[in-house]
Order: structure tokens, then sequence, then C-alpha cells
């Protein structure tokens, strides 16, 4: 999978959407792989020195960040060589995805173990090309079997202390390590606290948990939700839960499968809503069969069905989404909401939860240039990723 270098180039005449404001006719000057100027039409070099692409007609983003995807175009993470997540994030990037974090379902230690190291031979392979893999996201096994969605729940566990934690099994020193947990589970806050202590992001979800111990698992070091809405007890007026907890809390991001199918439009509509653009961030929770269409699919050890974009295993469940970052922002363009408010809950959030906020998600002046180019109907002209140039 070859591709262009572009390291250094001038990106010309496009609407370049800043973290506040959207820049008409702008141009972003990247050297080396990182953003060093942001112009305007007016201060726009006349001659330059670099290769130079004219985007006229696009919409300039910062590349989406997505933190929860099991799997595109037939490769399902917890199947995948290093060789097969680099076809993942080939395809990522021509979809505008410049960022990912693998997502493992709760599987046997050894299932853990392979996967782990599939996902550091191929975040250091001098092949790598395409969307950046970020770390890892485990989601579960520490989480609740009453709201285990498609999630299989004889591999979930729960938590009497550090030797619980051997499984998870990430060497690498610089990857991001995230987890979906629910502090219900036996230990749930003390695996919150361990977990923070070792730096690791955490996420509440697949939980029913009362409102004292999400407060609990907040003083702990909780900060985000997992799929918020999906996997949770659902909204009730005599006993507030999980959904009321994230609505109430600003100090509390939520992520959002924003398919039109996990979440009603109108819910997701509210969610922008109450939560602001600043307490969102989307994710596709896609599965192997995104990218291949309708179709019968093996995966996690079952049949998952795909009809009309919609998944389902054999008892029913909806089992993830086969959309990417892009379908999700385009739902939420379609819903009204603008392309500065999308920077920020398709990139600049997502960087912020892994805490990469320094080096990506926004375009801003040192940062890796992780682009996207969007034409007027919405669809992908151009990604960069760190000067890589996608399609070729
Ligand atoms: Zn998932």
């Amino acid at each position: 999978m070859k591709n262009i270098s572009s390291k250094n180039v001038l990106l010309r005449n496009a609407t370049v959407v800043l973290p506040e404001r959207e820049l008409v006719g702008g141009s972003v000057l990247v050297l080396g792989g990182r953003i060093v100027s942001i112009f305007s039409a007016e201060t726009a070099p006349r001659a330059s020195i670099v290769e130079e692409i004219d985007l006229s007609g696009t919409t300039l983003l910062p590349g989406f960040i997505d933190v929860h995807i099991h799997g595109a175009v037939g490769v399902d993470v917890m199947e995948a060589t290093p060789q097969d997540l680099q076809k993942v994030s080939h395809y990522l990037a021509l979809q505008g995805v410049t960022g990912w974090l693998p997502t493992l379902v709760p599987g046997s230690d050894a299932n853990y173990a392979s996967v782990a190291a599939a996902v550091s031979e191929a975040m250091h392979s001098s092949e790598a090309a395409g969307a950046r893999i970020l770390g890892v996201h485990y989601e579960g096994p520490f989480v609740n079997s009453a709201q285990c969605g498609a999630l299989h729940v004889e591999h979930f566990k729960n938590y009497s202390g550090p030797l619980d934690l051997e499984f998870l099994a990430v060497p690498e020193v610089d990857a991001v390590r995230m987890i979906t947990l629910a502090p219900e589970v036996s230990g749930g806050v003390e695996l919150v606290r361990e977990l923070k202590r070792r730096r690791w992001v955490i996420s509440i979800g697949h939980t029913r948990a009362s409102l004292e111990l999400l407060d609990q698992a907040f003083a702990a070091g909780a900060r985000h939700m997992t799929h918020f809405m999906n996997a949770m007890s659902p909204l009730h007026h005599r006993s507030p839960g999980p959904i009321a907890w994230g609505l109430s809390r600003d100090d509390v991001t939520c992520d959002v499968i924003a398919d039109g199918i996990h979440l009603d439009p109108f819910m997701l509509r509210l969610l922008v809503k109450i939560k602001g653009v600043r307490g969102l961030a989307l994710i596709s929770d896609a599965i192997a069969a995104t990218g291949k269409g309708d179709g019968d699919y093996r995966i996690w050890g079952e049949t998952i069905s795909v009809k009309n974009g919609r998944t389902s295993n054999p008892s029913g469940s909806i089992a993830g989404s086969v959309i990417t970052m892009l379908d999700a922002v385009r739902m939420m363009r379609s819903l009204g909401v603008s392309y500065i408010d999308l920077a920020q809950i398709a990139s600049a959030n997502p960087a912020r939860l892994l805490g990469r906020h320094y080096d990506c998600g926004a375009i801003k002046i040192g940062n890796r240039a992780d682009l996207v180019a969007l034409d007027s109907e919405g669809n992908v002209r151009l990604t960069i990723i760190a000067g890589d140039r996608f399609p070729e």
C-alpha cells in the first residue's frame, strides 16, 4: 500500500476549519509532516517553493479520531494480523480517519495477548500507512452481564486486585490505553483507582450503576462514558442511573454512535443541546462488516447479519455498527451541526480524551498535519496523515 508523501506541501484555497472559526479561502503550510503556518486568502504566499495542492471547493478539517472500532473491510480486531490492521488503517484513511484505537471485545487471555501483540507490531511497522493506531481500547471484560449488548458474558471478569490485570498486555509506553468498565462489578471502584494510577483512560459503559457508585467512580478517576445511552440502564424518572448522571455532569464527556440506529437522530440532537459540543465525541463502534455491504458475517464466533445498515446477532441484539466516522459526521451535519462543532466532536474531543490534544485533533500550528478535505457533498477529496496522502 504505497502512498505519496507530502511532508512539505501547501494546501491552498480551502475553507479551513480552525478551533473557533472558519477561514474561507485559507491555506495551510505543512513542513516535515507538521502544520507550520495558516494563511488567510489575503496573506497566502503568491508563490511557494513546496508542492501545492489546490483544495478549492473543499472544507479542510482536522482528521477524525475513532476511539471505538472493532474492525472493517472484513478484518476483526480480535483475529487480526498486523497486516490486517494495516488494511483497516488504509481503509480508514480513505474515510477521513487519521487515528484509531483497535477495540477489543471480551475474549480469552490468550486471545487478548495475540491482539495486543498484533497491535504492537502494526504500530511500529515500517510499512505502516494510513490512519495511525494510537493504542488499544478494551471494551470490557469488567462490565455488567445484565448490559452485555453483543459482548460474550463468559469472558466477563470481576476485580479483586492487581493480579487480575495481568492479561492487559500493552507493552508500549507511548500507546494510549483505554478501557470501558462498569463500576458495579465486584471491586469496580478500586479497579478504576488502580487503572487511573497506571494512566489508563477510563470510560464507564455496559453498566447499571447507581448514582452513588458513579460518583465514586468519578472520584477514582473516571471522566468519560462509552456509547452513551446504549448498553446502560435506561433513563427512569424514579431511579436515575448512568444516563441521568451523564447528562447532569459537565465534567464527564460522552461518546455516541451517530448512525441513526443506535440512537434516534432526535436523541442525538437532544444530546448536543444538553451536553453541548464540548461534552460529546463521535465513535463508530464499527465491526468487521463495515465497508462490505449487507449480508451475513461470521464475527465473534457467531453470525452477525447486516441488513439496511443495521447489525444484529442471533439473539436480536444490535452488534455494533457498519458506519465510519465519516458517516457519523455526515449524520450530525444533517442535523444542523456546524463544521466548527464537528471538528470538536470528531477530532478535538477524542484527542483530548486520549491525552493527545497537544499533538493532533485540531488545525493548529505545531500539530501533526492530520487533515481531511471534504467536498461540498461531504465526500473525502483528500486525507493527509502526518504528510502522507490518501488516496494516493
Ligand atoms: Zn464496541
